[in-house]
């Protein structure tokens, strides 16, 4: 999609503070993080929101949690001691500003429950 943020990030049209990329995901740090470790997690091919999804698509959403594990040992907040959350937003109730498909990687801090 030629006019979507994260898609732009893919083609390099624009250059994200990438952590981690692999053929089909890509990982860079949000541009106003919430925790000392933020890092969204999104795959290299367009797809909207969650809604959006199709069963072709079950293996790829299992990358980006792989990709965001990588990350969170990248970071040192993968131990059992420490931790992280993981967070997709889907559609404007949720909070979703970017309608391309990302998993949020929060860490480097307690997190509160329930979420806001
Ligand atoms: P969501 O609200 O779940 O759609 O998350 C979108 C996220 O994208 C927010 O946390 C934003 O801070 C982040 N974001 C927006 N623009 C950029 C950008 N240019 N680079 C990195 N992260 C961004
Ligand atoms: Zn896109």
């Amino acid at each position: 999609m030629t006019d979507c943020l994260f898609c732009k990030m893919v083609s390099g049209e624009i250059e994200p503070a990438v952590v981690y990329e692999n053929e089909e995901v890509l990982a860079f740090r949000d541009l106003n993080p919430q925790a000392p470790t933020h890092v969204l997690v999104i795959p290299k091919r367009h797809i909207s929101t969650i809604n959006d999804l199709q069963q072709g698509d079950a293996e790829l959403i299992g990358k980006l949690y792989l990709g965001a594990q990588k990350v969170a040992e990248q970071e040192g907040i993968h131990g059992a001691e420490r931790g992280y959350r993981t967070v997709m937003n889907c559609s404007a109730e949720a909070g979703q500003t970017v309608f391309h498909l990302h998993l949020h990687l929060l860490g480097g801090r307690p997190m509160g429950w329930p979420p806001g």
